[in-house]
This record gives C-alpha cells, sequence and structure tokens, in this order.
C-alpha cells in the first residue's frame, strides 16, 4: 500500500481554508459547499459542504479526544458556526452550543429553492411554451453577503449563488414540465427574485410575418390620437392586426413593424406592405394563422407565418422601391406635351428633397436624394392627369408633383412652371421584397 501525500489537497487547502471561514462566519451546508465548488465532482453544493463538516468533525475528535491544548474552544467555537455535525461531536464533549443561522442565507436556502420552483410552475400554468431559461435578479442581499464571505476568504473555487439557484430551479422545472432549457431564443423567461422570493415569469414575443392591403383611403398605419384624445381616422392598420391576433395569441399587445409607411390618405394595393407583427407576453404561440383577415374592403390582412425576433429588423430597414399611381390637378390646364416634358425630365433623375414641411414636426430637416426610376402619364382631360410611377424607397411622391415650395427640386410644378395638386395617391406595389 502506498502512503498517502503528505500535504493532500484535503487537509491543505479545503480543509484549512473551511475552518478559517467557519471561525468567521456561520455558514449552512450549501452555502459552505458552494465556497469549493470546483473541487469535486457530480455532487451538490448540499452534499459538498455536509462532507465537509463531517470531515472536520472527525479531525477534531482525536485532538480533543487527547486534550491538545485549545481543541476543545477551538470545536465549541466552530460548532457554533458550523452545526451538525461539530455540534454532536462538542455536546458528546460536554460543550453547550447555541448554534448560528447562516450568514449569506440565514439558513433560508434549502426552503428557497423549493418555493421557487412551486411558485414557477403555478405561474406557467395556462402558458403554452416549448423551451425556457432561468435567470436570478442581480444584487440580492444573499448575493452580497456571499461576496463579502468571498472575499475574506480570497478563493476562486466558488460558484455564485445566482448561479446554482439557477441550475437547481432550471434542473427542477425541467423535471416538472419536460420542456428543455434553451438560452439563444426560449419561449419563456423565468426570472427569479431571491429578495422577494418571488417568480416573474415572462413569455417572450411572438414575430408574425404578414402583408397589409389598404383598399380605402383615410386609414393610418398606427392609431392616430389627435390632441382632444380622439382617433383620427375610423380605421388603422395596427387596430385591425390587433383584432385579429390578440384572441389567437392571448397577448398582452401587438406591435406593428412594416416596411415603410404610406400617407393616411394613400391606398396601398397590389400585394400589399410586408409588416412583422410583435405580439408581446403571448400564453400561446402556435396558433393556426388565417390567410386572409381584416375589415373587407377597407383593410386587407394576410398572414404568411411565424417570424423571428431578427426579422424586425430586416423589414424595417428593408429599402424596396415602389410603383405609384398619381391623379394630379394641373393649374391652368394639362396637355399631352406637358407630359412628354415631365417624362423626359424626371426618368432616371435624382430628385433632392428637403425634409417636407408636413413632416418638419417629426423629423429634423434633412436634403435627401432619391431616383425616379421610371414615370409614364396621360391626359385624362381638362386639369388632370394621370401617372405611373417607380421610384427609390424614401422619395416623397406628393412633393415630388407639388414641389414643396421648391424644396423638392425638380418637381412636376417646377418642370410645368404651374401649381400642381395630388388629388389621389395610391402604391401599386412595394417592389422586391
Ligand atoms: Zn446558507
Amino acid at each position: 500500500m502506498r502512503d498517502s501525500p503528505k500535504t493532500s489537497v484535503f487537509s491543505g487547502e479545503v480543509l484549512a481554508n473551511a475552518e478559517r471561514v467557519l471561525r468567521r462566519f456561520p455558514l449552512c451546508d450549501r452555502c459552505l459547499g458552494r465556497l469549493f465548488a470546483r473541487y469535486g465532482y457530480a455532487m451538490s453544493n448540499l452534499s459538498r459542504g455536509r462532507a465537509i463538516k463531517t470531515a472536520l468533525a472527525m479531525a477534531y475528535h482525536p485532538l480533543v479526544e487527547r486534550g491538545e491544548e485549545g481543541a476543545r474552544d477551538a470545536l465549541a467555537e466552530l460548532a457554533r458556526n458550523a452545526g451538525y455535525p461539530l455540534t454532536e461531536l462538542a455536546r458528546y464533549y460536554g460543550i453547550g452550543v447555541e448554534k448560528r443561522p447562516c450568514y449569506i442565507c440565514g439558513n433560508r436556502i434549502e426552503f428557497i429553492i423549493p418555493d421557487l420552483v412551486k411558485k414557477a410552475a403555478e405561474r406557467l400554468k395556462g402558458i403554452e411554451f416549448s423551451s425556457l431559461v432561468v435567470g436570478v435578479k442581480q444584487g440580492s442581499l444573499i448575493e452580497m453577503r456571499e461576496r463579502e464571505v468571498i472575499e475574506y476568504l480570497n478563493t476562486d473555487s466558488w460558484e455564485e449563488v445566482r448561479r446554482e439557484v439557477r441550475r437547481e430551479v432550471g434542473k427542477a422545472l425541467q423535471r416538472l414540465t419536460g420542456v428543455p432549457a434553451e438560452f439563444r431564443e426560449p419561449d419563456v423567461v423565468v426570472l427569479l427574485d431571491l429578495d422577494k422570493q418571488d417568480v416573474e415569469v415572462l413569455p417572450q414575443p411572438v414575430y408574425v410575418r404578414g402583408r397589409y392591403v389598404k383598399g380605402g383611403r383615410m386609414i393610418s398605419q398606427l392609431p392616430w390620437i389627435t390632441r382632444e384624445g380622439l382617433l383620427k381616422y375610423s380605421r388603422n392598420i395596427t387596430d385591425a392586426v390587433r383584432k385579429v391576433l390578440m384572441p389567437l395569441f392571448y397577448g398582452d399587445d401587438v406591435v406593428l413593424h412594416a416596411a415603410g409607411r404610406e400617407d393616411a390618405d394613400a391606398r396601398m394595393l397590389g400585394w400589399g406592405r410586408p409588416f412583422i407583427a410583435e405580439i408581446t407576453s403571448p400564453r400561446r404561440r402556435r396558433p393556426a394563422l388565417p390567410e386572409r383577415a381584416g375589415e373587407y374592403p377597407w383593410i386587407v390582412l394576410s398572414f404568411e407565418g411565424l417570424a423571428r425576433h431578427s426579422d424586425v429588423t430586416r423589414v424595417k430597414t428593408s429599402r424596396p422601391m415602389k410603383a405609384y399611381r398619381v391623379i394630379a390637378l394641373v393649374h391652368g390646364g394639362v396637355s399631352e406635351e406637358d407630359v412628354k416634358e415631365v417624362e423626359e425630365r424626371l426618368k432616371g433623375t435624382v430628385v433632392k428633397q428637403l425634409t417636407p414641411k408636413r413632416v418638419l414636426r417629426r423629423k429634423k430637416e434633412y436634403l435627401r436624394e432619391r431616383r425616379v426610376v421610371n414615370i409614364r402619364g396621360r391626359v385624362l382631360g381638362g386639369y388632370v392627369a394621370e401617372f405611373f410611377l417607380v421610384v427609390e424607397s424614401g422619395l416623397y411622391v406628393k412633393e415630388l408633383f407639388h414641389g414643396d415650395e421648391g424644396r423638392t427640386e425638380p418637381s412636376v410644378a417646377s418642370i410645368l412652371g404651374r401649381e400642381v395638386e395630388v388629388l389621389f395617391l395610391d402604391v401599386l406595389e412595394v417592389l422586391g421584397e
């Protein structure tokens, strides 16, 4: 048989450090075990802490038995902060011991963990999810006291209490629900509060990809609230989408992320404008979606399926070209020659636009340059002409016609040298999306 090493890891590091920290701080088994979490594999901090205390009791037994100097006093001091089984050894030698509660958790940790599991399971009831992640709020009293002990012990073998609670609660919830932990895009985040001993269940948003067609005018994309607190337009796209998706997902709200926006008085035709609807705090995640819905013929919605969070940015930053139809009123009348001239001067032209006066309240002024890719027109009679045009994303089409008092150049008004008004505007298609 080989001799055991003279300074074994156990006697040299773990036991000496454990004794040092226990002389200063009363610690429960789990909080002690957590300080030495890097020693040993496949065991809980609870059994780790219990093992250390057991070894300490075994180490002290012969010292007290032999009557070594100071051993009795040291045992008494240690037993007060460590509890079982050092308390039993002390009693055996007739030393009265008053046990002190754990400095870090106040002996609460063994109750906190199962209680948090119970509360989480209750709050997850009625919520559909197929993956979850557990998080622990930072800055709890337990965490701060743990820091204090760590600083005193000056060790790097410890594990954070947040990490342990997260793991233990996560394991228990996985057993209860059969649902795996998923860190990248979990369906549900279970947030634990150690101070309040409470649980928040946060269902993560669901994203639905869709398109909207506006068959009528005076429909805004967002609810437009006037200063008097009333809806400026009786219909809006967001509320229409909300009305369809809320009863399917049982969410708190629906946020619409659309690929741009047309004016309320413009129709949105063709295949419609793409959007991603974000449903916050949904209780259902995968209901059957209707292919078509809405408020016919004013608003027609189509749903194409579920999307991801990353699709929101993609849709919002996409810059598709758009096809428009404009009915324009030209003061003083309009001729076929006028229309020809507008076509020739604008086709392929980069238009310079200062932020339109009508949106200056909302956006700050800057100069944008957008190209008119193609434009064709015809006289409808007298003062009225119809134009079809394809322009780069972001070009203000109304201003392209009336010129915005010279802030858009060139414009149909500046080309003809006459006042021009837009009577009707339709987005015929959002291209390339
Ligand atoms: Zn403790």
